[in-house]
């Protein structure tokens, strides 16, 4: 396995990305050969769904985080009768759906079929999305037309605000369903067990935010998104070799950068996970917000925390007991 830390040279595609659009590369070289690529975008509704697209534009919609269980359909079985097809394939979900794809198309030529994991700690519940978002719709008054999951050209890479544009052409930014999403309470059962939590994934590649780049090389970090790229086979690391010429990149030690998803997964208290879907199930979600969203006691204890003992002077401390 081969780490790099890359950044796609066009400042427009990565202010579109989650990262530093390593994923439009990579399915450009696949729509290149007249290939079709799979991928997670959000619907008329806002629901995040997995849909088949066989051009840049609408391989765009794939483009970004949507902090949300999709929802794949029937596309396991259209990715099989495409392989079946002989057409080149691009699957991009997260690792468990990686492997549900790669378990049910068995055993067919798979030789045109590229495998992208995203690295993902887990993937909160649509109910809870569609309640945020239905809140949201409430407060402003107006339905909601997009939604940006983590508003990068606003806020920068590292901040996390969602942003929602209503149709009365009103914008909303908030940290609160990020601040929901990190109690993790909202996750889905099974990613608090899951079998993926380490540097082996099941994929071709694996992308990632390249948390860690300041600790290490500061000056390629412009706060603009910088993918963390594995890659994990030897059809990857012929493919990326025909693709890095789009990409600016630097091969790392992967150890430097082992955030949580690489290491276990998620832990919650069961009895509170218990208490916060109760109250998701009875009470309106303003209380949810104001329980566990930016404003909530745990929150402003944190920036308290924070204030105290900035990121920095945590970083020396760390450097000189020396982990
Ligand atoms: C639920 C979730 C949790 C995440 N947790 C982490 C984390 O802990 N650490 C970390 O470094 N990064 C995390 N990410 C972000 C992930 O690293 C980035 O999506 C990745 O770096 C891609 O960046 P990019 O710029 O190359 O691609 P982009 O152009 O932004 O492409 C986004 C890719 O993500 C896929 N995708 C988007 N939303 C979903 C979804 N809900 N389900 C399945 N696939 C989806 C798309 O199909 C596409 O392939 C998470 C993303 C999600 C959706």
């Amino acid at each position: 396995m081969k780490s790099f830390a890359a950044k796609h040279k066009k400042l427009d595609v990565r202010l579109a990305s989650r990262s530093g659009g390593c994923f439009t590369a990579l399915s450009d070289y696949v729509l290149g050969k007249g290939g079709i690529i799979y991928g997670c975008q959000l619907d008329y509704e806002l629901r995040a769904v997995h849909n088949r697209a066989t051009n840049k534009d609408e391989r765009n919609h794939f483009r970004g985080s949507k902090y949300v269980q999709s929802d794949k359909k029937d596309i396991f079985i259209q990715v099989k009768a495409d392989l079946m097809s002989g057409l080149w394939v691009l699957f991009s979900g997260t690792t468990c759906e990686v492997v549900g794809l790669k378990s049910f198309i068995g055993k067919i030529d798979c030789s045109k079929l590229l495998l992208v994991d995203i690295l993902c700690h887990g993937v909160p519940s649509p109910l809870l999305w569609q309640k945020y978002k239905k809140f949201c719709e409430d407060k402003i008054g107006s339905p909601a037309e997009t939604a940006d999951f983590r508003d990068k050209r606003k806020f920068g890479w590292a901040s996390h605000l969602e942003t929602i544009r209503f149709q009365d052409g009103k914008l909303y930014s908030s940290k609160d369903y990020a601040c929901i999403f990190y109690s993790h309470y909202g996750l889905r059962p099974s990613c608090y067990h899951c079998p993926y939590k380490s540097i082996d994934h099941p994929s071709d590649f694996t992308l990632a935010d390249c948390w860690g780049i300041d600790q290490q090389m500061e000056e390629f970090n412009d706060n603009k998104g910088v993918s963390l790229l594995l890659v994990n086979s030897g059809k990857a690391i012929a493919l990326f070799n025909e693709i890095n010429s789009c990409l600016d990149y630097v091969e790392v030690n992967i150890k430097n950068y082992m955030q949580l998803p690489f290491r276990m997964s998620c832990h919650v208290n069961g009895t509170k996970r218990e208490r916060f879907w109760q109250e998701v199930k009875v009470k309106p979600f303003a209380y949810i917000v104001s329980k566990y969203g930016e404003n909530s006691r745990e929150e402003k204890m944190k920036r308290l925390v924070n204030a105290l003992f900035p990121i920095s002077l945590k970083n020396r401390l760390k450097k000189i007991l020396g982990r």
